[in-house]
């Protein structure tokens, strides 16, 4: 997604990911960071891509939105020109839409409840991997650390319940008759 960001915006991924404090690139890197987010990227997951603390980025994105909901010019034109490539990201990543109707309750139980489950996915946090690898250099020293997201097995898949229940008022000739 950089790739095709930095085509639009004209500043390169290379400076998008770097600590240049001009006030264009900042814009653009945090716009950058926002759409991630709207994609469903987590901020932790974010940080890690961009090489910055989860702080930096929660607080640049929070500050993003706000200065998108005060129409904010320079942020605006960016965000305009920018923002379908969430709808293209999506469609790579994958959804899944879910028609549902009513069904008999044949079991004649108080509780109608219904389970769905969705394809499985890649999960979105380690892209796959199941977790990370740290070598002898990093803090801790070596080790794995399995993915908090999908436990280590790098799929992750949706559950969806659903609870049938009546609504509205029980028609007069139903109704149980007061002595
Ligand atoms: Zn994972």
């Amino acid at each position: 997604m950089i790739t095709e960001f930095a085509k639009i915006t004209g500043i390169s991924a290379h400076v998008l990911l770097s600590n240049s404090r001009q006030k264009d690139v900042v814009a653009a890197r945090h716009v950058y960071w926002t759409l991630l987010h709207e994609v469903g990227f987590p901020y932790l997951t974010i940080a890690r891509l961009n090489n910055r603390n989860h702080a930096t980025v929660i607080i640049a994105i929070h500050h993003t939105k706000e200065l998108l909901s005060v129409k904010d010019s320079i942020v605006n034109e960016i965000y305009n020109n920018t923002k379908h490539l969430i709808e293209l990201k999506m469609s790579q990543i994958g959804k899944e839409i879910l028609e549902i109707e009513p069904r008999l309750n044949y079991s004649n139980q108080k509780a109608n409840i219904e389970c769905y489950t969705s394809k499985i996915y890649r999960c979105p946090q380690c892209y796959g991997a199941g977790g990370k690898h740290y070598d002898q250099h990093d803090k801790g020293g070596e080790r794995y650390e399995a993915c908090s997201n999908c436990n280590g097995t790098g799929e992750v898949q949706g559950r969806i319940t659903i609870e049938w229940v009546s609504v509205g008022e029980i028609k007069e000739k139903f109704k149980a008759k007061e002595e």
